[in-house]
Protein backbone atom coordinates (compact mmCIF):
# COMPACT_ATOMS: atom_id res chain seq x y z
CA UNK A 1 0.00 0.00 0.00
CA UNK A 2 1.09 3.76 -1.01
CA UNK A 3 0.61 6.23 1.76
CA UNK A 4 1.14 9.00 -0.22
CA UNK A 5 -1.21 12.13 0.53
CA UNK A 6 -4.14 11.77 -1.32
CA UNK A 7 -4.80 15.01 -2.39
CA UNK A 8 -5.98 17.48 -5.49
CA UNK A 9 -2.27 17.21 -6.66
CA UNK A 10 -2.72 13.56 -7.38
CA UNK A 11 -5.69 13.93 -9.26
CA UNK A 12 -3.64 15.54 -12.11
CA UNK A 13 -1.45 12.83 -11.82
CA UNK A 14 -3.61 9.71 -12.39
CA UNK A 15 -6.77 10.80 -13.61
CA UNK A 16 -7.65 11.37 -17.59
CA UNK A 17 -7.54 15.45 -17.25
CA UNK A 18 -11.31 15.68 -18.58
CA UNK A 19 -12.17 17.43 -15.39
CA UNK A 20 -10.94 20.21 -13.04
CA UNK A 21 -12.15 19.66 -9.79
CA UNK A 22 -11.73 22.70 -7.28
CA UNK A 23 -9.04 22.26 -4.64
CA UNK A 24 -10.92 20.75 -1.90
CA UNK A 25 -11.62 17.19 -1.38
CA UNK A 26 -14.66 16.71 0.62
CA UNK A 27 -14.77 13.90 3.12
CA UNK A 28 -18.02 13.79 5.06
CA UNK A 29 -21.60 15.33 4.75
CA UNK A 30 -24.43 15.37 6.79
CA UNK A 31 -27.92 17.48 5.22
CA UNK A 32 -26.85 20.35 3.48
CA UNK A 33 -23.39 20.40 4.93
CA UNK A 34 -20.19 18.66 3.98
CA UNK A 35 -16.77 18.77 5.17
CA UNK A 36 -13.24 18.32 3.57
CA UNK A 37 -9.56 16.64 4.52
CA UNK A 38 -9.41 19.51 7.05
CA UNK A 39 -12.27 19.47 8.67
CA UNK A 40 -13.61 22.70 6.98
CA UNK A 41 -17.34 23.07 6.41
CA UNK A 42 -19.46 23.67 3.65
CA UNK A 43 -22.65 24.66 3.48
CA UNK A 44 -24.03 22.82 -0.04
CA UNK A 45 -26.15 24.84 -2.60
CA UNK A 46 -24.59 22.13 -5.54
CA UNK A 47 -25.95 19.02 -4.43
CA UNK A 48 -23.40 16.86 -6.59
CA UNK A 49 -24.99 18.86 -9.57
CA UNK A 50 -28.95 18.40 -8.80
CA UNK A 51 -28.26 14.15 -7.58
CA UNK A 52 -28.41 14.46 -3.89
CA UNK A 53 -32.44 15.37 -3.82
CA UNK A 54 -31.96 14.81 -0.31
CA UNK A 55 -28.74 15.98 1.12
CA UNK A 56 -26.27 13.84 2.48
CA UNK A 57 -26.79 10.39 4.79
CA UNK A 58 -30.20 11.18 4.92
CA UNK A 59 -31.70 8.01 7.60
CA UNK A 60 -33.92 6.51 4.94
CA UNK A 61 -32.01 5.89 2.09
CA UNK A 62 -29.13 4.95 4.03
CA UNK A 63 -31.22 2.42 5.77
CA UNK A 64 -32.53 1.22 2.10
CA UNK A 65 -29.16 1.02 0.95
CA UNK A 66 -27.67 -0.99 3.89
CA UNK A 67 -30.81 -3.29 4.26
CA UNK A 68 -30.31 -4.27 0.57
CA UNK A 69 -26.73 -4.48 0.32
CA UNK A 70 -26.98 -7.22 3.01
CA UNK A 71 -29.86 -9.13 0.79
CA UNK A 72 -28.54 -9.42 -3.08
CA UNK A 73 -26.46 -6.76 -4.29
CA UNK A 74 -26.70 -8.01 -8.29
CA UNK A 75 -28.67 -10.41 -10.87
CA UNK A 76 -27.66 -9.00 -14.09
CA UNK A 77 -31.21 -9.35 -16.31
CA UNK A 78 -31.15 -12.89 -16.38
CA UNK A 79 -33.16 -12.83 -13.46
CA UNK A 80 -35.30 -9.47 -12.01
CA UNK A 81 -35.46 -8.31 -8.82
CA UNK A 82 -37.91 -7.40 -6.17
CA UNK A 83 -36.37 -3.94 -5.58
CA UNK A 84 -36.17 -2.79 -9.74
CA UNK A 85 -39.95 -4.45 -9.45
CA UNK A 86 -41.49 -2.13 -6.92
CA UNK A 87 -39.72 0.76 -8.09
CA UNK A 88 -40.87 0.22 -11.68
CA UNK A 89 -44.45 -0.40 -10.41
CA UNK A 90 -43.91 3.13 -7.76
CA UNK A 91 -42.90 5.27 -11.13
CA UNK A 92 -45.99 3.97 -13.07
CA UNK A 93 -48.07 4.87 -10.13
CA UNK A 94 -46.99 8.00 -10.18
CA UNK A 95 -46.08 9.35 -13.68
CA UNK A 96 -48.24 8.76 -17.01
CA UNK A 97 -46.15 5.76 -17.61
CA UNK A 98 -47.07 2.17 -17.81
CA UNK A 99 -43.40 0.59 -18.24
CA UNK A 100 -39.75 1.71 -17.45
CA UNK A 101 -36.45 0.45 -18.81
CA UNK A 102 -33.98 0.86 -16.06
CA UNK A 103 -29.71 2.12 -16.75
CA UNK A 104 -27.14 3.93 -14.53
CA UNK A 105 -26.58 7.38 -15.88
CA UNK A 106 -28.98 9.62 -17.58
CA UNK A 107 -26.79 9.72 -20.89
CA UNK A 108 -27.97 5.98 -21.16
CA UNK A 109 -31.31 7.18 -20.44
CA UNK A 110 -31.15 9.49 -23.28
CA UNK A 111 -29.92 6.94 -25.60
CA UNK A 112 -32.55 4.41 -25.07
CA UNK A 113 -35.28 7.37 -25.37
CA UNK A 114 -33.62 7.97 -28.61
CA UNK A 115 -33.00 4.48 -29.92
CA UNK A 116 -36.35 3.54 -29.18
CA UNK A 117 -37.76 6.68 -31.17
CA UNK A 118 -36.31 5.78 -33.69
CA UNK A 119 -37.71 2.30 -33.86
CA UNK A 120 -40.34 3.17 -33.17
CA UNK A 121 -40.96 5.03 -36.33
CA UNK A 122 -38.58 2.59 -38.64
CA UNK A 123 -41.68 -0.32 -36.78
CA UNK A 124 -44.66 2.32 -37.83
CA UNK A 125 -43.52 3.79 -40.99
CA UNK A 126 -41.43 1.55 -42.30
CA UNK A 127 -37.66 1.44 -43.33
CA UNK A 128 -38.33 3.25 -46.17
CA UNK A 129 -39.95 6.16 -44.93
CA UNK A 130 -36.80 8.02 -43.75
CA UNK A 131 -38.64 8.81 -40.74
CA UNK A 132 -35.24 9.45 -38.55
CA UNK A 133 -35.26 12.95 -37.74
CA UNK A 134 -34.73 14.46 -34.41
CA UNK A 135 -35.05 17.67 -33.24
CA UNK A 136 -33.77 19.32 -30.38
CA UNK A 137 -32.39 22.49 -29.26
CA UNK A 138 -29.32 24.94 -29.20
CA UNK A 139 -28.16 24.52 -25.64
CA UNK A 140 -29.57 22.10 -24.25
CA UNK A 141 -27.98 18.90 -22.52
CA UNK A 142 -28.79 15.27 -22.89
CA UNK A 143 -25.60 13.68 -21.81
CA UNK A 144 -22.20 12.61 -23.28
CA UNK A 145 -22.51 9.51 -25.58
CA UNK A 146 -21.39 10.03 -28.86
CA UNK A 147 -25.04 10.31 -29.98
CA UNK A 148 -26.45 12.52 -26.91
CA UNK A 149 -23.95 15.14 -27.83
CA UNK A 150 -24.94 14.93 -31.20
CA UNK A 151 -28.45 15.45 -30.42
CA UNK A 152 -27.42 17.69 -27.22
CA UNK A 153 -27.29 22.04 -28.57
CA UNK A 154 -24.04 22.93 -27.48
CA UNK A 155 -21.45 21.99 -30.34
CA UNK A 156 -18.63 22.28 -28.20
CA UNK A 157 -19.10 18.96 -26.28
CA UNK A 158 -19.34 17.14 -30.27
CA UNK A 159 -16.58 18.60 -32.45
CA UNK A 160 -13.31 16.92 -32.58
CA UNK A 161 -15.96 13.55 -32.38
CA UNK A 162 -16.92 13.74 -35.75
CA UNK A 163 -18.45 11.96 -38.02
CA UNK A 164 -21.50 12.10 -35.38
CA UNK A 165 -24.55 10.33 -35.92
CA UNK A 166 -27.25 11.75 -38.94
CA UNK A 167 -30.49 13.14 -38.87
CA UNK A 168 -30.01 15.57 -36.10
CA UNK A 169 -31.92 19.31 -36.44
CA UNK A 170 -30.71 22.13 -33.62
CA UNK A 171 -33.82 24.88 -33.54
CA UNK A 172 -33.32 27.99 -31.21
CA UNK A 173 -34.95 26.75 -27.63
CA UNK A 174 -38.97 28.15 -27.10
CA UNK A 175 -39.09 29.61 -30.83
CA UNK A 176 -42.48 28.00 -31.83
CA UNK A 177 -42.36 29.44 -35.41
CA UNK A 178 -39.13 27.25 -35.63
CA UNK A 179 -40.51 24.48 -34.25
CA UNK A 180 -43.71 24.63 -36.69
CA UNK A 181 -41.48 25.09 -39.49
CA UNK A 182 -39.42 22.37 -38.78
CA UNK A 183 -41.57 19.10 -37.54
CA UNK A 184 -42.69 16.89 -40.42
CA UNK A 185 -43.83 13.79 -41.27
CA UNK A 186 -39.62 12.68 -41.47
CA UNK A 187 -39.37 13.45 -37.83
CA UNK A 188 -39.60 10.50 -35.48
CA UNK A 189 -38.99 12.17 -32.48
CA UNK A 190 -38.41 16.00 -30.42
CA UNK A 191 -36.26 16.09 -27.11
CA UNK A 192 -36.91 18.75 -24.90
CA UNK A 193 -35.49 20.04 -21.22
CA UNK A 194 -38.83 21.45 -19.76
CA UNK A 195 -36.20 23.41 -18.15
CA UNK A 196 -32.93 23.40 -19.40
CA UNK A 197 -30.26 23.08 -16.65
CA UNK A 198 -26.40 22.67 -17.52
CA UNK A 199 -26.86 25.37 -20.64
CA UNK A 200 -28.22 28.15 -18.13
CA UNK A 201 -31.01 27.48 -15.95
CA UNK A 202 -33.86 28.50 -18.54
CA UNK A 203 -37.49 27.21 -17.97
CA UNK A 204 -39.29 26.40 -21.66
CA UNK A 205 -42.69 28.46 -22.39
CA UNK A 206 -45.89 26.19 -21.90
CA UNK A 207 -46.85 28.13 -25.28
CA UNK A 208 -43.72 26.32 -26.64
CA UNK A 209 -43.90 22.78 -24.98
CA UNK A 210 -48.01 22.70 -25.59
CA UNK A 211 -46.86 23.82 -29.60
CA UNK A 212 -44.41 20.55 -29.93
CA UNK A 213 -46.91 18.30 -28.00
CA UNK A 214 -49.48 19.13 -30.89
CA UNK A 215 -47.45 19.12 -33.85
CA UNK A 216 -45.26 15.89 -32.30
CA UNK A 217 -49.19 14.65 -32.14
CA UNK A 218 -49.83 16.19 -36.14
CA UNK A 219 -46.87 14.42 -37.80
CA UNK A 220 -46.60 11.42 -35.54
CA UNK A 221 -43.83 11.99 -33.80
CA UNK A 222 -42.73 11.19 -30.26
CA UNK A 223 -42.26 13.77 -27.71
CA UNK A 224 -39.26 13.24 -25.20
CA UNK A 225 -39.21 15.26 -22.02
CA UNK A 226 -35.33 14.72 -20.76
CA UNK A 227 -36.03 15.46 -16.92
CA UNK A 228 -32.08 14.59 -16.01
CA UNK A 229 -32.40 17.35 -14.15
CA UNK A 230 -35.35 18.74 -13.65
CA UNK A 231 -36.95 15.92 -12.06
CA UNK A 232 -36.82 13.79 -8.87
CA UNK A 233 -39.10 16.52 -7.19
CA UNK A 234 -36.42 19.68 -8.38
CA UNK A 235 -39.14 21.82 -9.11
CA UNK A 236 -41.76 20.97 -6.09
CA UNK A 237 -43.40 18.49 -8.71
CA UNK A 238 -41.97 14.80 -8.95
CA UNK A 239 -41.29 15.84 -12.67
CA UNK A 240 -41.53 19.20 -14.57
CA UNK A 241 -44.10 18.08 -16.51
CA UNK A 242 -46.93 17.56 -14.10
CA UNK A 243 -46.99 21.35 -14.10
CA UNK A 244 -47.26 22.30 -17.50
CA UNK A 245 -50.33 20.26 -18.83
CA UNK A 246 -48.16 18.69 -21.41
CA UNK A 247 -47.36 15.24 -20.81
CA UNK A 248 -44.74 13.58 -22.85
CA UNK A 249 -44.67 10.15 -24.72
CA UNK A 250 -41.14 8.87 -23.42
CA UNK A 251 -39.51 10.77 -20.32
CA UNK A 252 -35.97 10.58 -18.97
CA UNK A 253 -35.22 10.56 -15.44
CA UNK A 254 -31.88 10.12 -13.99
CA UNK A 255 -29.28 12.43 -11.40
CA UNK A 256 -32.09 12.92 -7.95
CA UNK A 257 -33.64 9.64 -8.73
CA UNK A 258 -30.69 7.67 -6.57
CA UNK A 259 -30.31 10.77 -4.54
CA UNK A 260 -26.58 10.31 -5.04
CA UNK A 261 -26.73 6.23 -6.21
CA UNK A 262 -26.08 5.72 -9.83
CA UNK A 263 -29.37 5.22 -11.54
CA UNK A 264 -31.12 6.38 -14.61
CA UNK A 265 -34.38 5.28 -15.75
CA UNK A 266 -36.92 5.73 -19.00
CA UNK A 267 -40.22 5.95 -18.43
CA UNK A 268 -42.80 5.62 -21.96
CA UNK A 269 -46.38 3.89 -22.39
CA UNK A 270 -46.36 0.06 -23.11
CA UNK A 271 -47.32 1.29 -26.54
CA UNK A 272 -44.18 2.84 -27.73
CA UNK A 273 -42.23 0.19 -25.46
CA UNK A 274 -43.57 -2.72 -27.76
CA UNK A 275 -40.78 -1.27 -30.15
CA UNK A 276 -38.22 -1.89 -27.78
CA UNK A 277 -38.75 -5.83 -28.22
CA UNK A 278 -36.42 -8.70 -26.74
CA UNK A 279 -33.07 -8.67 -27.42
CA UNK A 280 -33.28 -4.95 -28.58
CA UNK A 281 -31.69 -3.14 -26.23
CA UNK A 282 -30.37 -3.46 -22.83
CA UNK A 283 -27.74 -2.64 -20.14
CA UNK A 284 -25.66 -5.41 -17.32
CA UNK A 285 -26.47 -2.62 -14.47
CA UNK A 286 -29.96 -2.05 -15.09
CA UNK A 287 -31.97 -2.55 -12.77
CA UNK A 288 -29.67 -3.12 -10.05
CA UNK A 289 -30.89 -3.83 -6.74
CA UNK A 290 -28.76 -1.24 -4.91
CA UNK A 291 -29.84 1.63 -7.11
CA UNK A 292 -33.34 0.50 -7.45
CA UNK A 293 -34.08 0.05 -3.52
CA UNK A 294 -32.18 3.49 -2.58
CA UNK A 295 -34.78 5.27 -5.63
CA UNK A 296 -37.47 3.30 -4.20
CA UNK A 297 -36.40 5.12 -0.62
CA UNK A 298 -36.02 8.53 -2.62
CA UNK A 299 -39.57 8.00 -4.49
CA UNK A 300 -41.35 7.36 -0.82
CA UNK A 301 -39.61 10.24 0.67
CA UNK A 302 -40.60 12.68 -2.04
CA UNK A 303 -44.19 11.29 -2.03
CA UNK A 304 -45.20 13.97 0.52
CA UNK A 305 -47.21 17.05 -0.75
CA UNK A 306 -45.65 18.95 2.47
CA UNK A 307 -42.28 18.15 1.45
CA UNK A 308 -43.06 19.24 -2.36
CA UNK A 309 -44.86 22.60 -1.10
CA UNK A 310 -41.36 22.93 1.18
CA UNK A 311 -39.54 22.76 -2.05
CA UNK A 312 -41.46 25.93 -3.72
CA UNK A 313 -41.30 28.03 -0.41
CA UNK A 314 -37.42 26.99 0.22
CA UNK A 315 -37.28 28.55 -3.82
CA UNK A 316 -38.85 31.40 -2.92
CA UNK A 317 -36.48 31.56 -0.02
CA UNK A 318 -33.95 31.30 -2.07
CA UNK A 319 -35.22 34.62 -4.45
CA UNK A 320 -35.59 36.69 -1.99
CA UNK A 321 -32.53 36.05 -0.36
CA UNK A 322 -30.55 36.87 -3.84
CA UNK A 323 -32.85 39.43 -4.98
CA UNK A 324 -32.17 41.31 -1.34
CA UNK A 325 -27.84 40.69 -2.13
CA UNK A 326 -28.93 41.77 -5.80
CA UNK A 327 -30.26 45.21 -4.53
CA UNK A 328 -26.93 45.33 -2.55
CA UNK A 329 -24.35 44.81 -5.42
CA UNK A 330 -26.30 44.56 -8.87
CA UNK A 331 -24.16 42.21 -9.76
CA UNK A 332 -26.70 39.79 -11.49
CA UNK A 333 -29.23 40.88 -14.38
CA UNK A 334 -31.68 38.05 -13.77
CA UNK A 335 -32.38 35.38 -11.20
CA UNK A 336 -34.75 32.43 -12.69
CA UNK A 337 -35.50 29.15 -12.03
CA UNK A 338 -37.84 26.76 -10.83
CA UNK A 339 -38.22 24.98 -7.50
CA UNK A 340 -34.75 24.37 -6.45
CA UNK A 341 -33.15 24.45 -9.73
CA UNK A 342 -32.13 28.49 -9.39
CA UNK A 343 -30.01 30.19 -12.20
CA UNK A 344 -28.32 33.72 -11.46
CA UNK A 345 -27.14 35.61 -14.72
CA UNK A 346 -23.95 37.77 -14.25
CA UNK A 347 -24.99 41.63 -15.64
CA UNK A 348 -23.20 42.76 -18.52
CA UNK A 349 -20.10 43.96 -17.02
CA UNK A 350 -19.26 40.81 -15.28
CA UNK A 351 -20.10 38.15 -17.91
CA UNK A 352 -17.62 35.02 -18.21
CA UNK A 353 -16.73 35.60 -14.81
CA UNK A 354 -19.16 32.74 -12.94
CA UNK A 355 -16.04 29.58 -11.83
CA UNK A 356 -14.36 32.72 -10.40
CA UNK A 357 -17.55 33.68 -8.14
CA UNK A 358 -18.12 29.88 -7.85
CA UNK A 359 -14.11 29.54 -6.42
CA UNK A 360 -14.87 32.72 -3.97
CA UNK A 361 -18.09 31.31 -2.57
CA UNK A 362 -15.88 28.22 -1.86
CA UNK A 363 -13.64 30.03 0.31
CA UNK A 364 -16.26 31.50 2.14
CA UNK A 365 -17.78 28.18 2.79
CA UNK A 366 -20.53 28.15 0.31
CA UNK A 367 -20.73 25.51 -2.75
CA UNK A 368 -22.61 26.86 -5.69
CA UNK A 369 -22.57 25.76 -9.11
CA UNK A 370 -22.42 27.64 -12.49
CA UNK A 371 -24.73 26.87 -16.00
CA UNK A 372 -22.41 28.11 -18.47
CA UNK A 373 -19.96 31.18 -17.79
CA UNK A 374 -22.34 33.48 -17.27
CA UNK A 375 -24.73 31.70 -14.19
CA UNK A 376 -24.13 30.82 -11.22
CA UNK A 377 -26.69 27.47 -10.31
CA UNK A 378 -27.86 26.60 -7.37
CA UNK A 379 -29.73 22.50 -6.70
CA UNK A 380 -29.50 22.32 -2.82
CA UNK A 381 -31.17 19.16 -1.14
CA UNK A 382 -35.02 19.50 -1.39
CA UNK A 383 -34.76 19.47 2.48
CA UNK A 384 -32.16 22.11 3.34
CA UNK A 385 -32.76 24.11 6.65
CA UNK A 386 -34.48 27.67 5.96
CA UNK A 387 -31.58 28.22 8.60
CA UNK A 388 -28.90 26.60 6.04
CA UNK A 389 -30.66 29.02 3.24
CA UNK A 390 -30.27 31.86 5.19
CA UNK A 391 -26.36 31.11 6.35
CA UNK A 392 -25.54 29.96 3.02
CA UNK A 393 -26.60 34.05 1.28
CA UNK A 394 -25.01 35.19 3.87
CA UNK A 395 -22.04 33.08 2.98
CA UNK A 396 -22.41 34.15 -0.27
CA UNK A 397 -22.42 37.66 0.26
CA UNK A 398 -18.90 37.85 1.40
CA UNK A 399 -18.01 36.42 -1.62
CA UNK A 400 -19.99 38.72 -3.78
CA UNK A 401 -17.88 41.44 -2.06
CA UNK A 402 -14.43 39.65 -2.45
CA UNK A 403 -15.81 39.42 -6.06
CA UNK A 404 -16.27 42.64 -6.84
CA UNK A 405 -12.87 43.89 -5.01
CA UNK A 406 -11.14 41.73 -7.62
CA UNK A 407 -12.64 44.53 -10.21
C1 LIG B 1 -26.78 15.64 -16.39
C2 LIG B 1 -27.73 15.57 -17.51
C3 LIG B 1 -27.68 14.52 -18.44
C4 LIG B 1 -26.61 13.46 -18.41
O1 LIG B 1 -26.68 12.68 -17.27
P1 LIG B 1 -25.40 11.74 -16.91
O2 LIG B 1 -25.86 10.99 -15.71
O3 LIG B 1 -24.26 12.66 -16.65
O4 LIG B 1 -25.14 10.88 -18.07
C5 LIG B 1 -28.66 14.47 -19.42
N1 LIG B 1 -29.60 15.41 -19.50
C6 LIG B 1 -29.69 16.43 -18.62
C7 LIG B 1 -30.80 17.41 -18.75
C8 LIG B 1 -28.75 16.55 -17.60
O5 LIG B 1 -28.80 17.58 -16.76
Amino acid sequence: MNNSPVDRALFDQVMVPCFAPLDVIPVRGEGSRLWDQSGREYIDLAGGIAVNALGHRHPALLRALQDQADQVWHLSNLYTNEPALRLAQRLTELTFAEQVFFCSSGAEANEAALKLARKYAYDHAGSDAGKHEIISFTGSFHGRTLFTVSVGGQLKYRQGFEPVPAGITHLPYNDVQALKDTVSERTCAVIVEPIIGEGGVVPAHAEFLKAARELCDQHGALLIFDEVQSGAGRTGSLYAYMETGVTPDILTSAKGLGGGFPIGAMLTTRQIATSFSVGTHGTTYGGNPLGCAVALALLDTLDNPELMAGVKRKSQLFIDELRALNGEHGLFSDIRGQGLLLGAELAEPYKGRARELLALALEQGVMVLMAGPDVIRLAPSLIIPDNDIQESMTRFDRAIVRFLGNG
